[in-house]
């Protein structure tokens, strides 16, 4: 018997160090008082060179979807071209709709990438005035062409242009303004590898005159009320003092491996997995090229017991790896490596997962 824990290389959430749960642990301060806004300030030109971005970058006490769904709450007021490609976009059409929006679908097969084209096609006809496009689709493993989609987007500047990219930030580089983003969002169990709770999210200026002309955006998740309190240091409500003491301790961790170190672990993961998928007579799920850098998604060709592969890792290296999203549980398996990850973690996991797969 172990008492060892679970490590997750589950897409999120990941696993956490200790060293961060150490940094989140200090004492509890007021959000109204200058404690709290020299820590807001400190995060702020960290998270906008980390985004590429001049945009505040608000933080919201909440996982990904409330942002999500504000988003389309804050910025449609025609209607909203929901990109689905997967479960997560898929279920943000749905979203929209609950939100009483109007919304409509661009959608594409699970595995295929959303191209520049097709939104083209859509936009032109002038219904919409919001899009929403996840940037890396975690169900399928996929990563949608961002910098081609947005090179459209240019052409409809009057289409706000939303963006998840809850997990693929700080693993991937994304140019936010260079490429348009009018809202870039994200939680922070993925890649950001804290536990699950806050989400970061960088909204443009022009969002914010749109959000201003439209009605029902409610409070807690109000884009005005963010901005309002985010030029006093401050989040609109008691936000989780906690996550945020984390977030700083992440954005420092970040700058001290380098931008670009990090960017390249992270490539280097991903090729890792790539190959001894290949090696193994896998296949990966998403179309070739579109591979997400910061989890694979592997084809279940091989007709091997899923469960029960993940059920042996579990028990004999206490690791969790995911069994496959919605749709394609069991005809696929997904493998994270982002966050805290290392070529020489991945690596273990790999053979790992050859002793487990000799086992079925
Ligand atoms: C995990 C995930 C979400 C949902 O995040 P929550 O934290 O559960 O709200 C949304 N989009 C993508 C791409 C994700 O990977």
């Amino acid at each position: 018997m172990t008492t060892k824990h679970v490590k997750l290389f589950i897409p999120g959430p990941v696993e956490v160090s200790p060293e961060t749960f150490a940094a989140m642990s200090q004492p509890m301060m007021g959000h109204r008082g200058t404690g709290f806004q020299d820590l807001y300030a400190a995060i702020q030109p960290k998270i906008q060179t980390l985004l590429n971005t001049k945009n505040p970058v608000f933080l919201s006490t909440s996982s990904a979807w409330g942002v999500m769904e504000a988003a389309v709450r804050n910025l449609t007021g025609k209607k909203v071209l929901n990109c689905c490609c997967g479960a997560f976009s898929d279920k943000w059409l749905d979203v929209s709709k609950r939100c009483g929006k109007e919304a409509e679908a661009l959608k594409v097969e699970w595995g295929q990438p959303i191209l520049p084209e097709q939104i083209d096609a859509k936009l032109k006809t002038g219904q919409f005035d919001a899009l929403t496009l996840i940037h890396n689709e975690t169900s399928t493993g996929l990563m949608n062409p961002l910098a081609d989609i947005a090179a459209v987007m240019k052409k409809y500047p009057d289409v706000m242009f939303i963006v998840d990219a809850v997990s693929s930030m700080t693993g991937v580089k994304i140019e936010t303004d260079a490429l348009g983003i009018d809202v870039l969002l994200a939680g922070v169990q993925k890649a950001w590898a804290l536990p699950p709770g806050l989400a970061v999210f960088a909204v443009s200026d022009k969002a914010l005159k749109k959000a201003a002309t439209i009605p029902g955006r409610g409070y807690y998740f109000d884009f005005l009320e963010f901005k309002a309190n985010h030029d006093k240091n401050m989040t609109p409500s008691t936000p989780s003092i906690a996550h945020i003491y984390g977030l700083k301790f992440k954005l420092d961790q970040i700058e001290k491996e380098g931008l670009d170190h990090r960017y390249a672990r992270h490539l280097k993961m991903a090729t890792l997995v790539r190959d001894w998928v290949k090696t193994r007579g896998f296949e990966m799920f998403p179309k070739a090229g579109y591979e997400s850098v910061t989890l694979s998604c592997v084809k279940n060709n091989k007709n091997i017991d899923v469960a029960k592969l993940q059920k042996a890792l579990k028990d004999k290296y206490r690791v969790l790896i995911d069994g496959g999203y919605g749709q394609i549980k069991g005809k696929s398996f997904r493998i994270g490596h982002m966050g805290d990850e290392t070529p020489a973690t991945i690596t273990e996991l790999l053979g790992w997962l050859d002793d487990c797969l000799k086992t079925l």
